[in-house]
């Protein structure tokens, strides 16, 4: 059996959710660009990678297992010709991971045919399902749910833009969707914004050459483009030749948005700005905070490679304690291993990890993560700095205890399975061998962050934004678009 590992190669980390991309960009090679998006994109998904791109004839999908680069070369790439593009990088979440589930989806509606990608999870999938007949072993994902209840929708419209308007009322959870038509390029948000997703340009405001979509604000700046603003929880943008357009749904607004607060913590990278704040400079203040919060007597504070280093510099920064390395990561580690058990599980942890013994012998040291979802990795962790000769090792944590299952797109085990469910704080130091424990609280993630919009914090407080799977009752009906989605007309900010 295969165990999938998250993106710092952890067997027993959270995984993320998916990247998505879109371009339209009629000059300019949207393939290439695209490739370059999705390369910036790949820590949101390891197992499948792909991509649709038309000419304003025909979509042309492409798509495989693996990540970018294996699926994509030079001979790919100068094969796929158009001025409009959407990607995907995929872990899944809903559905296997086999080749069914790769992403863009396409269905043959409308002029030439609709592709889209999806990062996020719904929450009523199975409800949607039953409502355009697909039976339980026919649904590969939520999003070729999505793909055949706009299926459904196209022959009273002939038009992906009202298909939309009529689906995603009815849709419930988290989505970030990049489409196409052969002609159009659309992103859509869910009215919580779980999930990030921004509007970026390529060449100058007054003579742009191309517009583009992405999960995250590396995927512009790798291409050269110019972050325009986040795309707004509850809005669908349109772009074509006219430039990018705002469909807002206006009762979908009312909600207070719940981004994910595990993108600051952990899943976005580094260089990503999320609520106008650089998500490094976050996890720094989540480290100073920590060291306010839960201080230790120690000799150096480090960070568990690479999540746990920037939360670990700012411990030493606010604490005055030296910051060093302890731990050196295998760089070349892939993204799965052969791990049925606990103990391959840890023995995976070895693989990837490996102290630096005359830095840490005879030292107490601070030891900075960002989560303990199992407590594999920590308690390897704390064995091997321990046999390397450290004298103490106090644990400190940059996210509150994750008790909760995620239902919104972050694959997480089952809630047994989780360290933090059936363990006090010090019951979990001592499964784990810390000399001491201690998690930033709730109120610190969210000061360190600093930023005005409202978060989901579910996995940590329960607090789920919308009914779950398990508890769902809201009914669902498949109709025409309310009259009230409103044409915004042109996009503030452009
Ligand atoms: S439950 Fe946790 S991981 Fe899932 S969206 Fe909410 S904050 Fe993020």
């Amino acid at each position: 059996m295969t165990v999938l590992c998250d993106n710092e190669g952890r067997v027993d980390g959270v995984k993320e959710a998916c990247g998505v991309f879109g371009v339209f960009a009629p000059d300019l090679p949207v393939a290439n660009l695209t490739f370059d998006g999705l390369f910036a994109l790949q820590h949101r998904g390891q197992e499948s990678a792909g991509m649709a791109v038309s000419d304003g004839d025909t979509v042309t999908v492409v798509k495989d297992m693996g990540l970018v680069a294996t699926v994509f070369d030079e001979r790919t790439l100068s094969g796929l010709q158009g001025h409009l593009a959407i990607g995907h990088t995929r872990y899944s979440t809903h559905g296997a991971s086999d080749w069914a589930g790769a992403q863009p989806v396409y269905r043959p509606a409308g002029r030439a045919g609709f592709a889209l990608a999806h990062n996020g999870n719904l929450t009523n999938t199975a409800a949607l399902a039953e409502k355009v007949g697909m039976l339980p072993g026919s649904v590969a994902t939520d999003s070729d749910v999505v793909a055949e209840l706009l299926m459904h929708a196209f022959p009273e419209t002939e038009d992906l833009s009202t298909a939309l308007q009529a689906v995603l009322p009815i849709l419930e959870g988290a989505f970030s969707f990049v489409l196409m038509s052969s002609e159009r390029l659309f992103g859509v948000r869910d009215p919580f914004g779980f999930r990030p997703l921004c509007l970026g340009r390529l060449g100058p405001a007054e003579a742009p050459d191309g517009w583009v979509l992405a999960s995250e604000t590396p995927a512009l700046n790798v291409i050269g483009a110019t972050f325009v603003r986040e795309v707004a929880p509850g809005e669908m943008v349109v772009i074509d030749a006219a430039g990018p357009t705002s469909l807002d749904v206006p009762w979908l607004r009312e909600v207070e948005p719940r981004l994910c607060i595990f993108e600051f913590a952990y899943i976005a990278r580094p260089d990503s700005r999320l609520y106008g704040r650089e998500v490094h400079e976050t996890r720094c203040r989540m480290g100073e905070l920590l060291a306010a919060q839960a201080p230790a007597e120690a000799d150096m504070v480090m960070g568990v490679p690479e999540s746990g280093v920037p939360a670990a510099e700012g411990f030493a920064r606010a604490s005055g304690i030296p910051y060093g390395q302890g731990l050196v990561k295998n760089r070349y580690i892939g993204r799965s291993f052969i791990a049925p058990d606990q103990k391959e599980r840890a023995d995976a942890v070895r693989r990837k990890l490996n102290p630096l013994r005359d830095a840490v012998t005879g030292k107490r040291l601070v030891v900075v993560d960002d989560s303990i979802v199992r407590g594999t990795t920590q308690r390897s962790v704390i064995k091997m700095l321990r046999e390397a000769g450290a004298s103490e090792v106090h644990l400190r944590i940059s996210s509150p205890p994750w008790r909760w299952p995620c239902f919104y797109g972050i694959d997480t085990p089952s809630h047994d399975e989780l360290l933090a469910t059936d363990h006090s704080v010090e019951e979990m130091a001592r499964v784990l061998g810390a000399d001491s424990l201690a998690y930033i609280s709730i109120e610190n993630l969210k000061a360190a962050i600093g930023a005005d919009g409202g978060f989901c914090d579910a996995c940590f407080t329960g607090d789920y934004p919308t009914p779950t799977p398990a508890a769902r009752t809201v009914p669902v009906t498949v109709g025409r678009a309310p009259a009230t989605m409103a044409h915004q007309g042109a996009l503030p900010g452009v």
